[in-house]
Formats: C-alpha cells, sequence, structure tokens
C-alpha cells in the first residue's frame, strides 16, 4: 500500500493540473480565435470599402502580436517541464554499474591502482624494518666497545707510532 509521502511530487494533483492546464489552454485559445475574428471582420469591411481587387495580404505574426500568454500558462508549462527533468533524473540515478563498460574500466583501474600502491607500502616497510634491524644490530653495545677496543693503542705500541696515529686522528677530526 503506497503512503501519501511514498508518491513522487510529480504526480500529486496531477488531476488538478491537467484540468487546470486545459482551461487555460482553452482560454488562450479561445482569446486568439477571438482576435482573429476580430481582425478578419475587420478586413472584410475594409475590403468593402475600397474599389480596387487587390487581395489583403495578412501576416499572421501582425495579427498574433499583442496577444499575450496567460502566466497561469507559462507557469503550468514551467511545472510540467520541471515534472519531465525530474522524472528523467529519477531514471537516470539507477544506472547499473555492472552492466556498463565504462564503469567497469574505470573500477578496474581503481582496483589496479590500490594494489600497486598497497604493494609499494609493503615493500618499502619491509624496507624500512630491515634497514632499522641492521642499525641496531650494527650500532650494539658490545659491537661499540669492540671497535673502540680495535682502535685504541695497546701498551706494547710503539709510543712514537702511537703519538703519530693520535696527531693524525685530530688533524682529522
Ligand atoms: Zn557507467
Amino acid at each position: 500500500m503506497e503512503r501519501a509521502s511514498d508518491i513522487p511530487l510529480c504526480w500529486k494533483g496531477s488531476m488538478a493540473q491537467q484540468k487546470e492546464e486545459r482551461m487555460a489552454t482553452r482560454a488562450f485559445c479561445q482569446k486568439k480565435i477571438n482576435q482573429l475574428q476580430r481582425s478578419q471582420a475587420d478586413l472584410s469591411v475594409r475590403r468593402e470599402k475600397h474599389t480596387h481587387n487587390r487581395p489583403p495580404v495578412i501576416k499572421p505574426a501582425q495579427t498574433l502580436a499583442g496577444l499575450q500568454v496567460p502566466p497561469q500558462l507559462i507557469c503550468l508549462q514551467k511545472l510540467k517541464t520541471f515534472n519531465e527533468e525530474m522524472k528523467k533524473a529519477a531514471v537516470e540515478e539507477f544506472h547499473e554499474a555492472s552492466g556498463c563498460g565504462a564503469c567497469l574500466h574505470n573500477q578496474a583501474t581503481l582496483a589496479l591502482h590500490s594494489f600497486i600502491s598497497r604493494k609499494k607500502s609493503q615493500v618499502c616497510a619491509q624496507a624500512l624494518e630491515e634497514k632499522m634491524q641492521s642499525h641496531l644490530y650494527n650500532k650494539d653495545s658490545i659491537y661499540l666497545l669492540g671497535q673502540i677496543l680495535r682502535e685504541v693503542p695497546r701498551p706494547e705500541d710503539d709510543p712514537c707510532i702511537v703519538w703519530k696515529a693520535m696527531m693524525e686522528r685530530w688533524t682529522s677530526d
């Protein structure tokens, strides 16, 4: 069972709208017919007055000029157009992506891009982890102590060589 709120806006009062539209169109057409009849009557009167038989030229634009379209009819036409646009938009909303080639292609491209970026970040994280492990291993306190002991002069070394090595280090630093 459809509730009143479920009925699309464009359908609400469509009967009343149609009736109103018909009435406005009828009034407009009646007005036009009256004006045309009046102008034809004027022409026949003029024809009787004139002696020459040249047929009068009737320009439709001239006879219809000055006739105004009722604002009610314009409003109704605008509403009708709006309703039709809404209906079109509602239909377009139900776009089936699974059956559309362009959508499927875009989805595949997106999936590929996300896969590549995910793998790239995984590889980067792994490389960083390896670097950190190697740094921790190389800068271990026992390793550093061994490195210091290797560089420190031994008691049996020749003092001249020790001094020379120390001077070289100071000048290089
Ligand atoms: Zn699509």
